[in-house]
């Protein structure tokens, strides 16, 4: 009897599983159900190869030629395994005699930002495609992120002609992964290509500069060291927000003012601005 494989996800792993099936079962019909909109492909091509002159054919792994039915930009939502059937976004049903989840993994995105950029949460080659075409001369990219990705993606940017600045909480590229001496002849190998790294930069002068606006954002490796500049410039307007949580989170820049309590006299203009902000965020406008 012929058997029915359907493999959710359109990743390298639901890839090779599907050939492998495929070459254990000749005659079972197998079938790969991704929500991206292209089929399987090398996902490390994403940020090396195909900065570097490789071909975007060469990405792709050739899963519909080996009979496997490949069914591109559809989500699976459901599966009803007593039935042994998945639902798709659109309302169709597949049967299946055996399932395999090959869902993979998501890029974190930033709470609150639009999806449709200027943010990439890199990951496929829908993403690629994107930063390629924002990618070039007289164009700037800020790579949020020092890990191998990020410092390969900076790498192609700057090489495709891209003003490239990386932001990353290390004190440089590799560090904590890499020996001392490594991480720092990689970060000057970087920034020798025109890369923009920076950091640490000291406490006690990094926010005078940049309140001249000589950076675009400094990330504050200490809370507290962070709050000296912020409350000393915006003290009762500034917000205080959390990132990386599924909720919109914003609070007031200062304490409970307990001492003050019941008396009429505490300033609002913070939670009024920490209020307006996250309503903002909770709109996804990000200016
Ligand atoms: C830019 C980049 C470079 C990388 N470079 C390297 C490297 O050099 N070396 C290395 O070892 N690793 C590298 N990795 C990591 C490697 O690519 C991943 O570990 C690998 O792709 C994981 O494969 P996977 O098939 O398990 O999952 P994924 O590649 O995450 O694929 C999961 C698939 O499932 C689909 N999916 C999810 N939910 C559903 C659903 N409900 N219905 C239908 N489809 C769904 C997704 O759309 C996606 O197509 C890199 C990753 C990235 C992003």
């Amino acid at each position: 009897m012929s058997h029915r494989y359907v493999l959710v996800g359109g990743g390298m792993a639901a890839d090779a599983a599907a050939k492998a099936i495929r070459a254990a079962d000749p005659q079972g019909a197998v079938t790969l159900v991704t929500a991206e909109p292209d089929a399987p492909y090398r996902r490390p091509h994403l940020s090396k190869a195909l900065w570097s002159g490789g071909a975007e054919a060469k990405a792709f792994l050739g899963t519909a030629g080996h009979g496997v039915e490949v069914m591109t930009g559809r989500a699976v939502t459901g599966i009803d395994t007593r039935a042994h059937r998945v639902t798709l976004e659109d309302g169709q049903a597949l049967e299946y005699d055996q399932l395999l989840i090959a869902a993979g993994a998501r890029a974190r995105r930033l709470p609150g930002l639009p999806e449709e950029g200027p943010v990439v949460a890199y990951r496929s080659f829908a993403d690629y495609r994107l930063a390629r075409s924002r990618a070039g001369e007289g164009r700037r990219t800020l790579v949020v992120g020092g890990g191998f990705v990020g410092a390969e993606l900076a790498a192609g940017l700057a090489a495709a002609g891209t003003a490239v600045h990386m932001a990353f909480p290390e004190t440089g590229l590799g560090a904590g992964r890499f020996p001392a001496g490594l991480a720092e002849a990689l970060t000057e190998r970087y920034r020798a290509r025109g890369v923009d790294v920076q950091g640490p930069i000291p406490g006690d002068t990094v926010f005078v500069r940049a309140a001249r606006g000589e950076f675009d954002c400094v990330l504050a490796a200490y809370h507290d060291q962070g709050l000296i500049p912020v409350k000393l410039l915006a003290f009762g307007s500034a917000v205080n927000v959390t990132l990386g949580l599924p909720i919109v989170r914003t609070s007031v820049d200062h304490g409970t003012a307990f001492d003050i309590a019941g008396q009429g006299k505490a300033d609002a203009g913070s939670m009024i601005e920490a209020v307006r902000l996250a309503a903002r965020l909770a709109r996804g406008d990000s200016e």
